[in-house]
């Protein structure tokens, strides 16, 4: 691939400024419709992540003593910024990761959600008083923030999965570096330039881009007290493991293979339209995007040809045609894999009816294309079913019994998301109570929790206890203390008993 020297670089935003680092080694970001570099970013060594860690360090303090109606009111400036800007970080998101511009202005908005949640951060921050827990004496809770923490991000949200970290992170009072994904990295700048704009002092937010070598860095300094990482499983545990040995609080939400279970007496139009949205929306590339359904007893036959028609009239071009429904897969590294996934489930005898790898798209022939593909009679030892593919490919399994398909959304290995659509309340209930996922839902294809719940899955999904936003972030994000207080002058006598309150 040739690369002009003209190719705009992307670098570091450190300590309230864009910063240079000398030497530095650069990755490239494609425009995925045309296959083509557009940018530049500078990848991080070790350095650099030192100089974001130290010049988050110095800003801590001065944030945490910040009062918190002044925090809010900063808070409620950048979300203004960012409402302002929700056009502009569209078109960014969606030319770097080739997403559909108002599929990308849909995650804009929940990425904005989170943030009007973080705006809540004066109720959020308050302990708990107990007066005369002991004669004279009273206790309370205080939670205070950590100091600098750490969010890794991943490619597929490079707008909305930094703002469940960071938003909550700085309300309570913590600086934070962020290392987005070094595939689309522009936005995580401009999430920069606006927290300057909202007037937040320089240091506490700042972007390193980088791959491993920044990632390593962050996991082992000992400046960084907490690591809040999203991505795929195995780097997740990678993560968790190794920020936990280098004594950091830690969540690392990893990937998934969401199920949707279709019952027969489930309203069929409903059921296909959101099995295709929740399919092929974003190519497949969201972490609760549906790539596995379940038909029970005899829902295929009138499902199947339901999800053809509408698969036959997607429109699948550039993102930045608001016309298109549905965009190209963000690297020629992730269409050669899906492709490849595909050629292993027709092997494995699984029938192939939608067959996404013949698609072609006119003046883009460059570009990263992978259209809407649908497996029938796959069987779960596949590993187009065990595996995350992460593009538009759904497998539909069939089973015999609703407890067939609970059992198999069990088994699965991840426990991210599932759905069920049914008009039986008793098989709704059953569902909701016995699926071994974080999120559930019920006729709802992508049960993504509102900013003021937390979002988190089980099993391989999700490393570490506490979800990411809403209530479980305002706890990742500080730590308790419990005092307790005497302020009366009465001498007690020495006592070398244990002390109760009685
Ligand atoms: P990824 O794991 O390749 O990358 C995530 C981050 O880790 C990036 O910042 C990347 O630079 C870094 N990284 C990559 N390889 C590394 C290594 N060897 N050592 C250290 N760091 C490394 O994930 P991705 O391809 O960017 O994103 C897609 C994955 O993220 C999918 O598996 C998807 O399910 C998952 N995801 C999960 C959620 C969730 O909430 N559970 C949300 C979004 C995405």
């Amino acid at each position: 691939m040739v690369v002009s020297s003209a190719t705009r670089l992307i670098h570091h935003y450190i300590d309230g400024a864009a910063v240079e680092e000398p030497g530095a080694r650069f990755g490239e970001v494609y425009d995925p419709a045309r296959g083509v570099v557009q940018a530049r970013v500078a990848l991080a060594g070790a350095p650099t992540v030192d100089r974001a860690v130290r010049a988050a360090a110095a800003a801590f303090p001065g944030w945490r003593d910040t009062p918190l109606g002044k925090r809010s009111e900063l808070l409620f400036a950048f979300r203004e910024l960012l409402r302002a800007n929700a056009q502009r970080f569209a078109a960014i998101v969606s030319s770097e990761h080739g997403k559909i511009v108002t599929d990308a202005a849909g995650e804009v908005a929940r990425a904005l959600e989170v943030v009007d949640y973080a705006c809540a951060l004066t109720q959020m921050t308050k302990g708990e008083f107990s007066e005369s827990v002991s004669r004279n004496v009273d206790t309370y809770s205080i939670r205070q923030p950590l100091g600098v923490c750490a969010g890794i991000t991943p490619f597929n949200f490079p707008m909305m999965v930094p703002a469940w970290m960071f938003a909550i992170a700085i309300a309570c009072g913590n600086a934070f570096v962020l290392k987005p994904s070094e595939r689309d990295p522009s936005a995580a700048n401009l999430i920069a330039e606006l927290w300057t704009q909202a007037g937040l002092p320089k240091g506490v937010f700042n972007v390193v881009h980088g791959d491993k070598a920044a990632v390593d860095a962050i996991l082992t300094h000992p400046g960084v007290a907490a690591v809040s990482f999203v991505g795929s499983t195995p780097i997740a545990k990678y993560v968790y493991a190794t920020a936990a040995a280098n004594g950091k609080r830690v969540q690392a939400l990893g990937g998934a293979k969401n199920h949707l279970v279709v019952m027969p007496d489930a309203d069929m139009d409903a059921a296909a339209d959101a099995l295709v949205s929740a399919a092929y929306g974003s190519a497949g590339q969201r972490c609760m995007a549906i790539s596995a359904s379940v038909t029970v007893g005899n829902a295929h036959e009138t499902l199947l040809p339901k999800i053809r028609e509408r698969i036959a009239k997607l429109k699948v071009g550039p993102g930045e045609d608001a016309g298109n429904d549905m965009g190209p897969v963000v690297t020629d590294a992730a269409r050669k894999r899906i492709v490849d996934y595909i050629a292993q489930g027709e092997r494995a005898g699984a029938k192939l009816i939608e067959d996404g790898r013949t698609l072609r798209v006119r003046g883009c022939d460059d570009g990263f294309w992978v259209g809407p593909t649908l497996f029938d009679e796959v069987k779960p030892g596949m590993s187009i079913y065990t595996d995350e593919i992460f593009g538009p490919v759904l497998v539909n399994v069939r089973a015999q019994s609703l407890d067939e398909a609970l059992a198999l959304v069990n088994e699965n290995a991840y426990g991210n998301g599932t759905s069920i659509f049914t008009r039986d309340g008793g098989a709704a209930h059953k569902f909701q109570r016995e699926a071994q996922a974080g999120m559930v839902g019920v006729n709802v294809p992508i049960p993504v929790p509102v900013g003021y719940y937390s979002f988190g899955g089980w099993k391989a999904s999700l490393f570490g206890d506490l979800h990411v936003y809403g209530e479980d972030g305002f706890r990742f994000y500080t730590r308790g203390k419990v005092v307790t207080a005497r302020w009366d002058e009465s001498a007690a006598g020495v006592n070398l008993g244990f002390p109760t309150h009685k």
